[in-house]
């Protein structure tokens, strides 16, 4: 019983290490041995990239973020409002990495073969 919940434990936590999934050979491995491979797939070396959908949902997560910090920031600044416009540009900016590696955490990506070849939006 407890071994099979160990075992339980084990696959969660390592489907959680390797979020990602080769769409050919079906090889699963993390964002980091997908870096270290090239952006290619560390089983097969097919090239692989985020769908389109998904990196046009990473820039508006980040966009998104980004615009609240900024009125989140011009809305409780007061008088310095117009001093946050300027000194808070480098936090959103932050804030909208942080919130699409959140994103990217939490949802990962289905890879594609070629999928970054002809798209204007390269965030990776
Ligand atoms: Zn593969």
């Amino acid at each position: 019983m407890t071994n099979l919940r160990w075992l339980d434990l084990r696959q969660k936590a390592q489907s959680l290490g390797r979020p990602l999934e080769c769409p050919l050979c079906s090889f699963r491995f993390s964002f980091r041995h997908l870096q270290r491979a090239g952006r290619a797939c560390p089983h097969c070396k097919v090239p692989l990239g985020y769908p389109y959908w998904y990196r046009l949902l990473l820039a508006a997560v980040g966009l998104c973020t980004a615009g609240y910090v900024m009125y989140a920031g011009c809305k409780g600044g007061g008088p310095d409002a117009n001093g946050w416009l300027l000194v808070g540009l480098p936090f959103a900016f932050v804030a909208g990495i942080a919130a699409q590696v959140f994103v990217l955490r939490v949802f990962p990506p289905k890879l594609a073969p070629h999928a970054e070849g002809s798209a204007w939006l390269k965030l990776t």
